[in-house]
């Protein structure tokens, strides 16, 4: 199988060859050191600003999103969302179900948020934003410290969705002033689903410890305490946490974060370059890097990913509702090389010739 999906994707051989280990008991001072060593690289990898924390979640990150909208905002609050596809839209229903209020900024599929967009909503009506980083639904990146600026100017608490974007595009926590930055094990950091990381500043620890929320597993609380000796509350995916170690371990020794976001992006772009002439559409007006999303003129989008999957062993990432038959996806996160991108151009062609493209 050759997996060009956003996740799960495909792991390196030292990743895999965890995954076929015994795995261990966990409350022990050899466990807590690889997770104080992953908190260390998640800190780095994200530049996190001094005093923040780490907390490794035992959930998909859609638990994550709903935990850091719990843990950091109340009805108090009134929070505006960047709403620019299905993961936008998970942030809008996570605060309705919390009641937490909230305004929503709706963006086309597609389309990129500009500043003038941003700046209409008046900031002082509001304490917190939430937005997805890289709208992985659509591939649709947006501007980290733009929208930083905006929340700097307001003094709103700002929630970035990084679960795509982490890895893949350059993200700078201190820089663009963020609070919150989540991500989760099967996207660029390709390991087997299952944990999600919630990285906290300072400013956002002090909320969390401020706040009551009104749950047991997603209390953020318990889970920065726990950290602090590099345990969780519960048990928490013991194998997937020993994979993430590894796999952190790999990028910091091929040279850190810079390089894995030019790996990704060299990635991206040759792909983009080589499929030039086809029958496309780029679909996304700000292309995010870990993924490209694609309107074929001719074909059907979805028959396009079944006969990928069933003819030539690869996969590509099928949209869901409306967007289902105009587009798909093309990730670039995972152990994929340029190689691998003419595989799947090679196929493309092939169905092309075959008059189904
Ligand atoms: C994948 C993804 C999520 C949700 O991840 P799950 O692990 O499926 O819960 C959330 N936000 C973004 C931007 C994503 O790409």
């Amino acid at each position: 199988m050759l997996n060009f999906t956003v996740g799960p994707v495909m792991s390196s051989a030292e990743v895999l060859e965890i995954g076929g280990e015994q795995v261990p008991y966990f409350r022990t001072t050899e466990f807590s050191e690889i997770m104080l060593e992953n908190e260390r690289l998640m800190l780095d990898f994200s530049n996190a600003p001094k005093g923040s924390g780490a907390v490794f979640m035992t959930n998909s990150s859609s638990g994550s999103m709903e935990a850091a909208v719990m843990n950091c905002f109340t009805p108090e609050d009134r929070v505006l969302v960047i709403d620019g596809g299905s993961f936008g839209h998970r942030f809008v229903k996570i605060c309705e179900i919390h009641d937490i209020p909230h305004e929503v900024i709706k963006l086309e599929a597609g389309e990129k948020l500009t500043k003038e967009r941003l700046y209409q909503q008046d900031g002082k009506n509001y304490t917190g934003l939430l937005v997805n980083i890289d709208e992985t639904s659509t591939g649709v990146l947006y501007d980290s410290e733009m929208i930083g600026e905006y929340c700097r100017e307001f003094g709103l608490f700002y929630v970035c969705d990084c679960v795509s974007s982490f890895l893949a595009d350059s993200f700078n926590m201190s820089k663009c002033g963020a609070d919150v930055m989540i991500t989760g094990s099967q996207k660029a950091l390709a390991c087997p689903p299952g944990i999600s990381i919630i990285v906290l500043s300072e400013n956002a620890i002090e909320r969390v410890k401020n706040n009551k929320v009104k749950s047991m597993y997603f209390d953020l609380k318990d889970a920065l305490s726990n950290m602090e000796r590099g345990q969780t509350p519960f048990t928490p995916a013991v194998g997937i946490l020993r994979q993430i170690n590894v796999r952190l371990k790999e990028i910091e020794k091929a040279g850190g974060v810079e390089e894995e976001v030019n790996r990704v992006a060299s990635l991206a772009k040759d792909f983009r370059e080589k499929i030039k002439g086809m029958p496309f559409e780029m679909f996304s007006q700000s292309p995010a890097n870990g993924v490209t999303s694609l309107h074929p003129l001719n074909a059907d989008a979805y028959e396009i990913f079944l006969e990928l999957k069933d003819n030539y062993g690869i996969w590509v990432c099928p949209n869901g509702g409306e967007l289902a038959h105009s587009i798909f996806r093309v990730g670039h996160i995972g152990c994929l090389n340029a190689k691998d991108n003419t595989t799947l151009v090679n196929a493309l062609k092939d169905l092309q010739n075959k008059g189904k493209l």
